[in-house]
């Protein structure tokens, strides 16, 4: 009896876990690391839109050009570029310096938005993907009402759509700590944090989740932020895998868009960097809570204060 049970229990469950769906967005493409070089970004994005292709993971990858635009590699790094077109994925615009909106005025963004379209939106036209996408660097949309206002009138013009986020788990913080542990010959240390930042993720999906069902009251489909990193290049099969145990299923960013919850009223505006939760939160007249996102845990925080920058 306690078998048919069980039984009858995990069928009604599956369906349901298998409905989660996440769009995969990479940030700072072509690629961020101490080592800048040409060689360095070539060996993590093969590993990046590698682990994509063969995983069939759909994902939108947001591109700083003044990365692309160095002396004598222009072509090579818009090369880069194409390697993600070329295995499906989409591009979008993540401002050509990465500037912070919050240190600028809105015009400046906005010419520093226009000079990051250079190159990666005739690849785009031409693979017959007009889809024009905007990650906002830091997740700063504008720090007072007006300069939030310019600059979405900006990119409605231009044909812009914001890619949101509402996953994230400052996977950044882990790459630098893990590029630097690794820099000091800290092979034993540098495991350790790859396999916290795995389990990090797992801690933030949750909180994250938790996020969307307090607002919702059900699970949203969700947009998870991580950057090309070299630590990323590596584990991420792992990071997928964790996603699939969780049920969740790959879809393209348009897709996950489609999911009511993004049509939730957004007036926040202000200097932090949130998550769209948080924002639709403030909206909504709640509080947003976001003093509480879990911190990487206390040994790690140490651990980077003594690793030298
Ligand atoms: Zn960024």
């Amino acid at each position: 009896m306690a078998k048919v049970l069980l039984a009858a229990l995990i069928a009604a469950a599956l369906p349901l876990a298998a409905q989660r769906t996440v769009a995969i967005t990479i940030d700072d493409l072509p690629f961020v690391s101490r080592d800048r070089s040409l060689a360095v970004a070539r060996e993590g994005t093969s590993r990046l839109v590698e682990a994509l292709r063969r995983e069939r993971v759909p994902a939108a990858a947001f591109v700083n050009e003044s990365k692309v635009q160095v002396e004598g590699e222009r072509d090579a790094r818009a090369a880069l570029l194409r390697q993600w077109i070329d295995a499906g994925m989409e591009l979008g615009n993540h401002t050509f310096t990465h500037a912070d909106f919050n240190k600028q005025t809105a015009d400046w963004f906005i010419d520093d938005t226009v000079h990051g379209e250079v190159v990666w939106r005739p690849m785009m036209q031409r693979a017959g993907k007009p889809a024009l996408w905007l990650r906002h660097p830091f997740l700063h949309t504008g720090g007072s009402a007006e300069k939030r206002a310019a600059y979405e009138r900006f990119l409605a013009s231009r044909g812009y759509r914001v890619a949101p986020v509402t996953l994230e788990h400052s996977d950044w913080w882990f790459a630098s700590l893990h590029e630097r542990l690794l820099a000091q010959g800290d092979k034993v240390n540098a495991e350790k944090v790859r396999a916290a930042s795995l389990d990090h993720l797992d801690t933030m999906l949750d909180y994250h989740e938790g996020l969307a069902r307090k607002l919702f009251g059900r699970d949203i489909a969700h947009v998870f932020l991580m950057h090309a990193n070299t630590l990323n290049s590596h584990i991420l099969p792992e990071m997928l895998d964790r996603f699939r145990k969780r049920g969740y299923s790959f879809v393209p960013l348009a897709k996950a868009l489609e999911d009511p919850a993004y049509r939730t009223a957004d007036s926040y505006f202000g200097e932090q960097g949130l998550v769209w939760q948080h924002r639709w939160a403030i909206t909504l007249g709640h509080k947003t809570g976001a003093q509480d996102e879990p911190d990487p845990a206390q040994w790690l925080q140490d651990l980077n204060q003594a690793t030298p920058r």
